[in-house]
């Protein structure tokens, strides 16, 4: 029943969420305001390493929200490594984050510039949990790369992404996703930002090391209108697109944030 009572508008949108899910008041809740001036570089931070073997892509969902790209998690064939990580943590899905109009749609923005929309590449920790299940409530289960997609040139490298969404307009809808390996969504410099916060939307686990890349990648104008076409409702429905899925910045609340460059 929680799934259905929170959205992105009005009655169920984020400013309630604390109604059902007490942590969106936390002190460690996603996204924020990368405050560029307040960010410390640590010299100690590695460099991200990440390996994904397209074969492990498997499906796309239509989850009324948005859409999620799942791979194939089982063993350690595509993995992130480095970066702030003590551990390897395993790839399990990617999705995006959107606004109504280009003006906004990313959740993390960069000193008060919101971008049109983000990347979210997830992994869990497979080193110290079982299953993704078991590491999305805890502090260090997840890992989450996340790129600022900035409107301008049309992106290729989306393209296959935006082109399977036909097959999952409406939610539940599930298709085949095979062959891709996401770390071609990457921008070509993986300096990063990095930070202790949450699951953007419930349940709002505060267990994502997030690492944000500092340079945004390219997203078109039309295929930023291929996001906004997916749909929220179920297939012979009403047709609901789903317009904007961004939370907005919460409190820092005195964590600091690391960049990994000077
Ligand atoms: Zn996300």
């Amino acid at each position: 029943m929680a799934s259905l009572n929170w959205g992105y508008d009005g009655k169920n949108g984020p400013e309630q969420w604390r109604n059902l899910y007490p942590i969106a008041d936390g002190n460690n809740q996603s996204p924020i305001d990368i405050k560029t001036s307040e960010t410390k570089h640590d010299p100690s931070l590695k460099p991200i390493s990440v390996s994904y073997n397209p074969a492990a892509s498997k499906e796309i969902i239509n989850v009324g929200h948005s859409f999620h790209v799942n791979f194939e998690d089982n063993d350690n064939q595509s993995v992130l490594k480095g970066g702030p990580l003590s551990e390897s943590y395993r790839l399990h899905q990617f999705h995006f984050h959107w606004g109504s109009t280009n003006d906004y749609g990313s959740e993390h923005t960069v000193d008060g510039v919101k971008y049109s929309g983000e990347l979210h590449i997830v992994h869990w920790n497979s080193a110290k949990y079982p299953s993704f299940a078991e590491a999305a409530s805890k502090a260090d289960g997840l890992a989450i790369i996340a790129a600022l997609m900035k409107v301008g040139q049309a992106n290729p490298k989306l393209q296959k992404v935006l082109d399977a969404l036909s097959a999952v307009k409406t939610k539940g809808k599930r298709a085949p996703f095979t062959n891709f390996d996401p770390s071609v969504l990457l921008p070509s410099s993986l300096d990063y930002w990095t930070y202790p916060g949450s699951l953007t939307h419930p349940p709002l686990h505060e267990s994502v090391i997030w690492i944000i890349c500092k340079e945004p990648i390219s997203v078109g104008s039309e295929q930023l209108a291929q996001f906004r076409s997916l749909l929220s409702n179920a297939e012979g429905e009403n047709a609901v697109p789903i317009q904007h899925n961004n939370r907005p910045p919460q409190p820092l609340k005195g964590r600091t944030v690391k960049a990994s460059f000077s």
